[in-house]
């Protein structure tokens, strides 16, 4: 068990290159169980190679992670959403001619229940109902993803993740090109998540959102972290002033 305080993800040495692009540079954090931890940094400095890289999206150069416990020189997508490690993509991936529900069962990852048994269990059409009630999509259940609004579409993104009862989610950019309302309600269910026992990793670049939303904050720039800590201190930091200013 991890419990909070305790490292739920640990990112060590990672190190990823484009051909002559170094995007990624010995990078190492940990994420405490309990947590809503920022990561932060100006465009290009290697957040979502980062993200990609922790959940196997990528392959890393060099360098590893830790989760829940387990060394992964190599993480595989797969199997880390079954050991509880989810994530969503700065240009939300849902399946757009599914409809909202099915994105939702769909999610769920039952995959042999799928070609076996009956199409949809119970269970998970009652906890996809549960989470389209929850996150105001219930009146678009039935309606292809591609109808959705782009920041719809993000929170449908969010609902899926939460069908496999994630302990660490990482959101990349959850509030970019989103309408203020559907901020404020992003906001609400990453609170209300972590209230029920779920750590956060979070790209964003609204430095408001980050300020009022997470602790701690580590900042990326040019894909090293060059600061970690609480929000106040990560401000005052003048390293973190420099990146975003210096260029
Ligand atoms: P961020 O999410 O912080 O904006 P990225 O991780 O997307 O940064 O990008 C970091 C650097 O790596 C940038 O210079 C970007 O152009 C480069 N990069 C990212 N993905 C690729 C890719 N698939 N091929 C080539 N270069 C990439
Ligand atoms: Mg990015």
């Amino acid at each position: 068990m991890t419990g909070p305080g305790d490292a739920l993800l640990e990112v060590e040495h990672l190190a990823k290159r484009f051909g002559g692009v170094t995007a990624v540079d010995d990078c190492s954090f940990t994420v405490e169980a309990g947590t809503i931890t920022a990561l932060i940094g100006p465009n290009g400095s290697g957040k979502t190679t980062v993200f990609n890289l922790i959940t196997g999206y990528l392959r890393a150069d060099s360098g590893r992670i830790s989760f829940g416990g387990r060394t992964y020189a190599r993480p595989d997508p797969a199997a880390l959403y079954r050991r509880g490690l989810s994530r969503t993509f700065q240009q939300a991936r849902v399946f757009p001619e599914l409809t909202v529900l099915d994105n939702l069962i769909v999610a769920a990852g039952h995959r042999w229940r799928a070609l076996f048994g009956p199409r949809h269990s119970r269970a998970d059409v009652e906890r996809a109902g549960g989470l389209l009630d929850e996150f105001g999509l219930a009146g678009h259940a039935d309606e292809p993803a591609r109808e959705l609004s782009y920041g719809q579409r993000k929170l449908l993104e969010f609902a899926s993740v939460l069908m496999s009862e994630p302990r660490l989610i990482l959101l990349d950019e959850p509030t970019a090109g989103v309408n203020p309302v559907l901020i404020e309600a992003m906001e609400r269910h990453v609170r209300g998540r972590h209230a029920s026992g779920v750590t956060f990793l979070i790209v964003e670049h609204d430095m408001n959102l980050v300020m009022r939303l997470c602790d701690p904050v580590i900042v990326l720039d040019r894909g090293t972290r060059i600061a970690a800590g609480p929000p106040d201190a990560v401000r005052a930091d003048p390293a973190v002033l420099d990146a975003y200013l210096g260029g």
